[in-house]
């Protein structure tokens, strides 16, 4: 029997009615002959339920136990979708993570999958199982402990299933019926994509659209797994939704395909830093072992030997950056008057493959902020990106003047 992977996020089975919504679904597959892994969220909610208890109990905690508390959400709603398809007549059962076995590396709460053994469910399939239910956003470490794979981590369940069991598809069913020129919940006007292009996929989820977890993009391009993502909340033809695909499958596509923003960002800067040979080197090594993703850096031009060195970073991170900073400092490693900490900024991208063959798409998005009135605090751009760093408060305003300036709402 042919293999399908189907993935319900938190809001698709937010409730017991949702679920059996899901399951019906689930139902039209199995009619039509296949075997179907059914990957489930948790509840909406519910992981930030967990998390706020595991803060709360332990600030500086644990990461094995955070995993082990933050995964638990998916277990119920893997147990409540198998009974589901049970009381529709469907034979059903559920899997955690480990019982598959989902072998992952054991960096918690960031995990990545290493291998997914097939043949446990492959054996029940065989015995006239229809429906594996399998709960996402977990694994299991060498040690034997539970993992998870990071937020949004069911999406890469879902597709690591799908490369696997060499499924014929992997349909990704969400709150909305695809994958847009924007996040709609922004823009009004954004535009839903029949398909993207994966390249573009990874880009936009890497830069905060959270339709797609960054990883599972990545996969799915590795193992070519043919991607899609529609709405559980109507009725699906076999054509809706968007499809994720090489961009050799794409006939017509704008110059920007989509953007995106992130409001999870901050921006550091430390004052009149002595400046020599390698010290970026010792500022970025000090922070990077102090587990700091840096994303974007500047270095101002030096005067008298002094230089100012701004970056980005997740705004989590802040304090942990702070800490680096200061111990680097207390140990005479680096030298700076002062340092600074801004929250209160936003980065908004524009991405599209078309940018390796046009120019201009950076003058044109710097024109559009400056019309705006908004102050571009750093930039970075790549062959198919361009992102800036803005105040936060003009983040929705930029987004909608990028996407009405680049036409967005209208198809290539
Ligand atoms: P799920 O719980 O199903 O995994 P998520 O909340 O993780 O759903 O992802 C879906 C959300 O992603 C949408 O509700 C939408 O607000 C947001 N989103 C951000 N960027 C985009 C985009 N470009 N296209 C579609 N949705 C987007
Ligand atoms: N429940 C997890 C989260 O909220 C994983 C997921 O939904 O993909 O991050
Ligand atoms: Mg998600």
């Amino acid at each position: 029997m042919p293999v399908l992977v189907m993935k319900f996020g938190g809001t698709s089975v937010a409730t017991l009615d949702r679920i059996r919504r899901a399951a019906k679904r689930v139902g039209v597959e199995v009619a039509k002959g296949y075997d179907v892994i059914v990957i489930v969220s948790a509840m909406s909610g519910k992981t930030n339920e967990l998390v706020g208890w595991v803060n709360e109990t332990s600030p500086l905690h644990d990461a094995r136990e955070y995993d082990a508390v933050v995964s638990s959400g998916e277990n119920v709603t893997a147990g409540l979708m198998a009974l589901t398809l049970q009381e529709m007549d469907i034979p059903a059962r559920s899997w955690q993570g480990w019982q598959v076995p989902v072998r992952t590396t054991s960096a918690h709460s960031a995990a990545r999958i290493e291998e997914i053994p097939p043949a446990n469910i492959m054996a029940k399939f065989a015995e006239g199982m229809k429906v594996a239910v399998v709960a996402g956003f977990q694994g299991v470490s060498p040690e034997g402990r539970i993992t998870t794979l990071g937020r949004g981590g069911s999406d890469t369940t879902a597709v690591a299933f799908a490369a696997a069991f060499e499924a014929e598809r992997c349909d990704i069913y969400t709150d909305v019926d695809g994958v847009y020129t924007t996040d709609p919940r922004v823009e009004a006007k954004a535009r839903k994509l029949d398909k993207i292009a994966f390249e573009e996929m990874l880009e936009l989820a890497s830069l905060g659209a959270k339709v797609l977890q960054t990883r599972s993009v990545e996969l799915a391009m590795r193992y070519k797994v043919k991607l899609r993502v529609l709405s559980s909340f109507e009725e699906q033809s076999d054509d809706a939704g968007t499809l994720v695909c090489d961009e050799e499958e794409i006939m017509e596509s704008n110059v920007v395909a989509g953007v995106a923003f992130s409001r999870d960002e901050a921006k550091m800067t430390l004052v009149s830093v002595a400046d020599r040979p390698g010290i970026a080197a010792t500022i970025f090594t000090a922070l990077s072992e102090a587990g700091v993703n840096v994303d974007m850096i500047v270095q101002n031009i030096s005067e008298e030997g002094r230089t100012d060195m701004t970056w980005s970073c997740p705004v989590d991170q802040v304090k942990r950056a702070e800490k680096a900073m200061s111990d680097a400092l207390a140990d005479g490693v680096i030298n700076f008057s002062e340092m600074l900490a801004d929250t209160n900024v936003a980065k908004v991208s524009v991405v599209g493959i078309g940018m390796r063959s046009h120019t201009g798409v950076a003058a044109k998005m710097f024109q559009v902020l400056s019309n705006e009135g908004i102050n571009i605090q750093v930039i970075t751009t790549s062959e198919i990106k361009i992102s800036v760093l803005i105040d936060r408060k003009y983040m929705e305003l930029a987004v909608q003047a990028l996407h009405d300036a680049f036409e967005l709402d209208k198809a290539a």
